[in-house]
């Protein structure tokens, strides 16, 4: 099969989060299964010197967009057998941020730019899969707007929700000007939700098949406890939304490979993590300790993630004898947080504002717990390579978390982590307790660490569950 993905991020191009973990990830997968696979991304400034260095450019075009004609020029990067495209537009992509203040009219654009390039290819791809609101309306575009008339009767459409919190909407006045389409369809429903345009919603109701990151999170988002108001929508489509579990890059991931970190190491040789644990240590000047528990977190600090939770849990613990290393960034109050903490807390907390790829490796290797309280996650990936890198996961039972953290049984010494339940009342506290009381026993933790090394989270299972879906499609 041809398959194009559109999408807003794509590691290790441009990368706010998980999203382009996935989209860096899954599409080599499915190449090694016999697919062609194109993924389109916008050409942002923020791209690397050393991967625009190997850009080819490869079209240039021109399309109406806002009664004007607008153009993009198409580079391209052959990575592991996939054609990753970066589409170019300066006015809306020359930024030192992925999103910015005006990403309506910016993913209306590179939506609209996506499908202008699509219709001129030669062949057409079998699928187009899209990815959250960003580019959530083209399914829409593609079967209502009668210039894609052609492609439409050839193509199918999927939409994975990488996260329902975000839907992208906007003004009625958005949608008439930016996406240029009858007003009915705003008037009658079908891209029109509680008196807004809604992107996410215009994708639900058109793609072929909707997708999400991990199977509990797929039933939770059909509840008004996790469906953000969508709820009946993807009720009405329920045969049509699968979860499907993310995997992660195993080989950008490898704590046996890893470039960025101080001392590659194995499940069955783990010298090298105490070495990365005393490397995090000195680079955050705190004591080189090797039996003081080294906690972490690396995340977006939003409302999410539990960071509220984590306030009263840190404030406890940094008490005894541990120490804690964030690196993350988000909503100022969160960030604030944290830089109080560092200080109240001199010589046991380091605190690391800011997006660092290289430094996330180095303490996914170093760290021995890394904490995850969220309140909602979709499928997590922070878990997936804590585990891979042998720091164990203390987390809340809540979508792809429960799905990939088992809880550690002492007897069989089966599990990989610790988890709070916030909905049955187990709180944060407890399973953190329970995982410093098993720290201090060498073979309980030294089986924690192996059976989070040894699980499976590479794409190949879920890249065949991606491949039969697509094949229902045709
Ligand atoms: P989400 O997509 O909700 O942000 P995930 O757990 O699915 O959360 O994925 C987060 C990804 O982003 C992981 O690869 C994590 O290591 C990375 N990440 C998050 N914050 C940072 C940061 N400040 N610096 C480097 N990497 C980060």
């Amino acid at each position: 099969m041809k398959i194009v993905m559109a999408a807003a991020e794509c590691a290790p191009f441009a990368k706010a989060g998980g999203l382009a973990d996935v989209i860096g990830a899954l599409p080599l997968e499915l190449v090694k299964l016999g697919h062609e696979v194109q993924v389109i991304i916008p050409k942002y400034s923020l791209i690397h010197e050393r991967y625009q260095e190997q850009f080819r450019k490869v079209e240039v075009h021109s399309f109406e967009f806002k009664e004007k004609t607008a153009t993009y020029t198409m580079h391209e990067l052959i990575k592991h057998g996939v054609q990753f495209l970066f589409l170019e537009n300066d006015s809306y992509f020359e930024r030192d941020s992925i999103y910015g203040p005006d990403d309506a009219e910016r993913y209306a654009f590179f939506t609209r730019a996506v499908l202008d390039f699509l219709a001129r290819s030669e062949t057409a791809p079998d699928v187009v899969h899209v990815h959250d609101w960003h580019t959530a309306v083209l399914p829409f575009l593609l079967k209502e707007d009668p210039h894609y008339q052609q492609l439409s009767s050839r193509v199918k459409t999927v939409l994975t929700i990488h996260n329902i919190q975000f839907q992208g909407n906007f003004s009625k006045s958005v949608f008439l000007e930016q996406y240029r389409m009858d007003e009915s369809f705003y008037d009658n429903g079908q891209v029109e939700w509680h008196g807004n345009f809604n992107s996410l919603k215009t994708g639900i109701l058109y793609a072929d098949k909707l997708t999400t990151v991990s199977p509990n999170y797929r039933d939770e988002i059909l509840t008004e406890a996790y469906g953000e108001g969508l709820q009946h929508l993807l009720g009405e489509r329920e045969a049509d939304l699968q979860g499907i579990l993310n995997g992660i890059d195993t080989n950008a991931y490898d704590p046996q490979g890893d470039e960025h970190i101080a001392q590659t190491f194995s499940a069955g040789d783990l010298q090298g993590k105490q070495a990365n644990k005393r490397a995090i240590q000195k680079r955050c000047g705190l004591p080189e300790q090797a039996d003081v528990p080294l906690l972490t977190m690396i995340s977006r600090l939003s409302g999410q993630k539990g960071i509220d939770v984590l306030e009263q849990t840190l404030l406890e613990f940094l008490e005894g004898d541990v120490q804690f290393v964030l690196l993350g960034s988000g909503e100022a109050r969160f960030e604030e947080f944290f830089q109080r903490l560092e200080v109240d807390y001199a010589g046991k907390v380091s605190v690391h504002l800011g997006f660092d790829e290289s430094f996330a490796h180095q303490l996914y290797a170093g760290a021995d717990i890394f904490l995850m309280p969220s309140h909602f996650e979709p499928c997590g990936l922070s878990q997936l390579i804590s585990m891979r890198y042998g720091t164990i996961p203390v987390a809340n039972r809540t979508g792809g978390l429960r799905d990939t953290v088992e809880e550690y049984d002492e007897v069989q010494t089966t599990g990989t982590g610790f988890l709070s339940d916030f909905k049955a009342g187990v709180h944060f506290d407890e399973a953190l307790s329970r995982a410093l009381s098993f720290y201090h026993q060498p073979e309980h933790w030294k089986a924690l660490i192996r059976n989070g090394m040894k699980r499976d989270s590479s794409w190949s299972r879920s890249a065949k569950e991606y491949e039969q879906l697509y094949a229902s499609l045709n």
